[in-house]
């Protein structure tokens, strides 16, 4: 899914989701985006507002949350190599203690 701010003809500024960037260009020639704002105001006989692209808001994929929760890990391990045990159980104790408060 990739997210688009959208403005419409008449300047509304509406967030629209779509299956891809060629989903939206297809919907949009189309002209089944429709704005939400302007969509409830439309008189008769007028044509639905063209929406425009401002920018798009792509959803971090499944594949770049596992490489940030990997790098995290990775991170953790070489924090604790570079602390001693000592610090590392301290730290251990006191975010246990804000977990469970
Ligand atoms: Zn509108």
């Amino acid at each position: 899914m990739i997210a688009f701010d959208l403005k419409c003809s008449r300047g509304h500024i509406f967030e629209g989701w779509f299956q891809n960037n060629h989903s939206f260009e297809k919907q949009n020639s189309k002209k089944l985006v429709s704005c939400p704002f302007a969509a409830t105001r439309r008189s008769a006989g007028s044509s639905p507002p063209v929406a425009t692209r401002i920018s798009p808001r792509e959803e971090p994929s499944k594949e770049a949350i596992a490489i940030d929760y990997g790098r995290l890990a990775k991170e953790v391990v070489e924090y604790v190599k570079r602390i001693s045990m000592t610090w590392a159980m301290i730290s251990l104790k006191r975010l246990s203690k804000c977990i469970t408060a």
